[in-house]
């Protein structure tokens, strides 16, 4: 093979200008026609496609070793840019109207046939394109958004070291915390029978770093959670974490504000209208069924338990006896068969509620199965609750315990938004969430477990209330659904600390074995201090518009948290096992 060969351009920068030039270019063979006398191959790189043209009467060589070219296989060649003739124009192309007459190649590399076709990849079982996920990030496409993500970190970083944060890298391998999931574990080979934890986030380092005297704080964080895997989640996952001294929520919340602004506007072209919108932890509960609401489309919740006070019907007597709610979402403007209404009625049970009921107005009348259970002034009294009602107008009502009902609105109302294609999905609607709840009690454990977690400053008043009412100083922020990240203003004394673990029931002695080291921090100069960390993934994934985690993670994992490339995890040898003292109970024969 030669080796002086060296390339010197991109492919996807040819233009006309280099009319006439001899350059060298390398990549993958993407297409392949082989017409006997001429060959044109489709040479791909990263930034995009070139057409070569081998012709015997330019070089007899090259053109030989051509015939020998396969689909991906690895090549560099060297020729004259020329212009195509007028009917070989290629308008899909940039490149599209010149090619390169080659006079050199050089085969770097051969390459079997794949076992997918790159440009079929959509159809393709997922297991094995995760498997051969190199493969797959071949693709144009799935390259953009990792370019899209390089750039993503690029301008956060930019934007944090132009406001005076410093990026502090923190451990990943450290002790147990308490963030809500699982920990993974690594043995120490040392202390056998001590295990580190993976950093579920860098929370209590960034704590120490403020305690340090940093001020600001931000780090692009690796953090492993231990988690049943839902659709939409990673084992390993990357947080941008942010902490700060001396601030308050309003500090915070608007340094966020400005950093979103600035990444979209730098990344996507779009400009945000700042400030975002907030909804207390209630409002948005009661309005969306959600925490994360999406808010780009209305169809809001509306709490009719009073229009049904004294009803008779036996079901929803019985349910109101019990202190149950009724809540019901308006439809106006949208025709819903019959048919159609016993499909969303379906659809209800499938996502867990007992039955749905609906109410359609015509002239004034109600219709529906409880209609002749109804008052006769049914409508004027609906009017005064929904006073949009008209005729046509639907209301879908579901009646149960607060929660689970409201939750359950929350996703027939994006049921409908798919169904009536309510969501302008060019929109980018960030909402703040406010005002969570400090605690909220654990039905298994029988205890009070924090909402965010165990460092979080509760609202004032907090000492005169009961643990299910104390308010917490956190925030989440969303974006069309999605919760994007969270954070809080921190507990900066060790008493009021102390007081929590005490509320959360856990034992002094687990609290000085897992956090006197925070505690003493906090009586040795702490400082006022809060941040967020945000879901990095989900950030990139909406930015590019795709529907996975995984879409925009290099190497993913599967939803049974197993590594396809590498086959990770696998088992380990008997001598490595002996040297963390380890040994396995149910061996595998
Ligand atoms: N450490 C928190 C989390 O991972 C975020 C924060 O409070 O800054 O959810």
């Amino acid at each position: 093979m030669k080796t002086n060969f060296k390339r010197k351009t991109d492919c996807g920068l040819i233009t006309k200008k280099l009319l006439k030039k001899t350059i060298s270019l390398a990549g993958w063979v993407n297409k392949r026609r082989d017409f006997g006398n001429l060959i044109f191959i489709d040479l791909r790189d990263r930034s995009g496609i070139m057409q070569l043209v081998f012709n015997p009467d330019i070089n007899k060589d090259a053109h030989r070793k051509a015939h020998e070219l396969r689909l991906q296989y690895v090549i560099g060649v060297t020729g004259m840019v020329v212009e195509r003739s007028p009917d070989t124009i290629n308008p899909d192309l940039p490149t599209g109207n010149v090619e390169l007459q080659v006079h050199e190649l050089i085969i770097f590399n051969a390459a079997k046939t794949l076992p997918f076709q790159l440009d079929q990849i959509d159809e393709v079982d997922e297991e094995l394109r995760l498997k051969y996920r190199y493969l797959e990030l071949r693709t144009p496409h799935v390259q953009e958004r990792f370019a899209l993500r390089s750039k993503l970190n690029l301008v956060i970083r930019e934007f944090f070291i132009k406001q005076g944060f410093y990026e502090i890298e923190t451990p990943c391998m450290t002790k147990s915390t308490p963030e809500g999931a699982r920990d993974y574990i690594v043995p120490s080979r040392i202390k056998h029978g001590s295990f580190y934890a993976l950093a579920q986030s860098p929370q209590l380092y960034k704590e120490l770093l403020m305690a340090a005297g940093f001020e600001k704080y931000f780090q692009i964080a690796r953090c492993f959670r231990d988690e049943d895997l839902r659709a939409d989640r990673q084992p390993e996952f990357t947080q941008l974490d942010i902490e700060m001294s001396f601030i308050d929520e309003h500090d915070i919340q608007k340094l966020i504000e400005e950093l979103f602004a600035h990444v979209w506007k730098q990344i996507l072209n779009k400009d945000l209208v700042l400030p975002f919108a907030r909804l207390t932890y209630e409002e948005a509960f009661a309005l969306y069924g959600s925490d994360k609401p999406d808010i780009r489309f209305d169809l809001k919740i509306t709490d009719c338990t009073a229009l049904f006070a004294d009803t008779k019907i036996t079901f929803l007597r019985s349910i109101l006896d019990k202190e149950g709610k009724l809540g019901a979402i308006h439809l106006r403007g949208h025709e819903l068969s019959r048919k159609e209404l016993s499909t969303l009625e379906e659809e209800s049970k499938i996502l867990g509620a007992k039955g749905l009921l609906w109410i359609r107005f015509k002239q004034e009348q109600p219709e529906s199965v409880i209609a002749k259970f109804l008052p006769e002034d049914f409508f004027s009294k609906a009017q005064k609750i929904f006073p949009t009602i008209a005729d046509g107008s639907i209301l879908l009502l579901i009646a149960g315990a607060y929660t689970e009902t409201w939750q359950l609105l929350g996703k027939l109302r994006l049921r409908l938004a798919q169904k009536f294609d309510l969501i302008p999905h060019d929109r980018y609607s960030f909402v703040w969430i406010i005002d969570f709840p400090l605690f909220e009690w654990d039905q298994e454990t029988k205890r009070w477990t924090a909402v965010h977690h165990p460092f979080t400053q509760p609202k004032t008043g907090w000492e005169n209330q009961e643990p299910g009412q104390m308010k917490a100083r956190s925030y989440d922020l969303a974006l069309n659904g999605f919760e994007l990240g969270g954070g809080s203003i921190r507990i900066h004394n060790a008493q009021i600390q102390k007081k929590v673990f005490e509320l959360l029931g856990i034992p002094q002695k687990e609290v000085q074995e897992k956090f006197g080291f925070l505690l003493e921090a906090q009586e040795l100069g702490f400082p006022p201090l809060g941040g967020i960390a945000f879901g990095l993934d989900r950030i990139a994934m909406i930015m590019t518009g795709t529907k996975s985690l995984r879409d925009v993670i290099a190497f993913p994992k599967t939803n049974r948290a197993v590594d396809l490339v590498m086959d990770a995890p696998s088992p380990i040898s008997e001598k490595q096992l002996k040297e963390y003292g380890l040994f396995l109970k149910d061996k595998k024969k």
